[in-house]
């Protein structure tokens, strides 16, 4: 019983550190340029949201405090992320990745169109690169090493952290980065991007797997399509059940297709 107890209150303590973090990360101000944006994109507004109360924060991450999967997208969206306060929702990108994770059993929905619309993840949590929306879509170096802490502090969070999947090149090389600081050294060879590539960087650490960013300039041309995306949740499904799956370290190495870019 008293194990019960302890799970529980251990689990108790990890929402509220999640929590404490969400409320900080929502009222950083750190880096002036994305401040500026985000707050002047939730002023003016796309015409087909003039009625929402944007959001106009950093974005915290969102999903299962026990998750042991967990995905890294680049930057809140002006019109997504940053109008509705949750990560990858009211936006084509997340339409794409949250009926992947439908498809996968990761999440409730298929859809998410506002923070209050009931969806829930299951073993999966989404964290980002940078929690503001950038111009163009693009933080810049500096404004992504401001906001790396925040990650890490969220894979400090996540004790059961089992793999990661890395939507686009910047969200890979940033873990890549985490990673490297946490083992105090990196891995050699040193992994390339490529979409459905898998790396193992020994057992002590999660399993990363790379994906295309579901951005609708890869979606709408077809560089990633659902039956890509669901196969890279396929693959972390299949690792977090026994960290199966055809990898080695450094080598890309699971289905799909293997294109080196964004
Ligand atoms: S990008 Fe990150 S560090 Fe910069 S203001 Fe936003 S939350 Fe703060």
């Amino acid at each position: 019983m008293a194990g019960v107890t302890d799970t529980k209150a251990a689990r108790e303590e990890t929402g509220k550190a999640f929590a404490v973090l969400a409320a900080e990360i929502s009222q950083c101000r750190r880096c002036p340029r994305l401040v500026e944006y985000r707050e002047r994109m939730a002023r003016e507004k796309r015409r087909a949201y003039r009625d929402w109360d944007y959001w106009g924060r950093p974005v915290p991450g969102f999903g299962d405090p026990d998750a042991r999967l967990l995905i890294i997208g680049l930057a809140p969206a002006a019109h997504g992320a940053n109008r509705t306060g949750r990560m990858f929702t009211g936006d084509r990108s997340g339409d794409f990745l949250y009926r992947a994770l439908y498809e996968t059993g990761f999440a409730s929905q298929p859809e998410s169109r506002s923070r209050e619309d009931g969806l829930r993840l299951t073993g999966a949590y989404i964290g980002a690169a940078a929690r503001c929306a950038p111009p163009d879509n693009r933080p810049s170096r500096d404004e992504m090493a401001a906001c790396r802490g925040y990650l890490e502090r969220e894979i400090a969070l996540l004790k059961n952290l089992t793999v990661v999947v890395a939507l686009g090149r910047i969200a890979f090389d940033t873990y890549l980065s985490v990673l490297r600081d946490r083992r105090g050294e990196a891995i050699r060879p040193a992994p390339h991007f490529a979409h459905a590539a898998v790396f193992d960087a020994g057992p002590e650490w999660p399993l990363l797997i790379a994906s295309y960013h579901p951005s609708q300039q890869n979606t709408s041309t077809g560089r990633l399509t659902l039956a890509m995306l669901t196969g890279v949740f396929e693959t972390a499904r299949a690792a977090l059940t026994g960290r199966g799956g055809n990898t080695s370290a450094g080598t890309a190495a699971t289905a799909g297709e293997r294109r080196r870019d964004v």
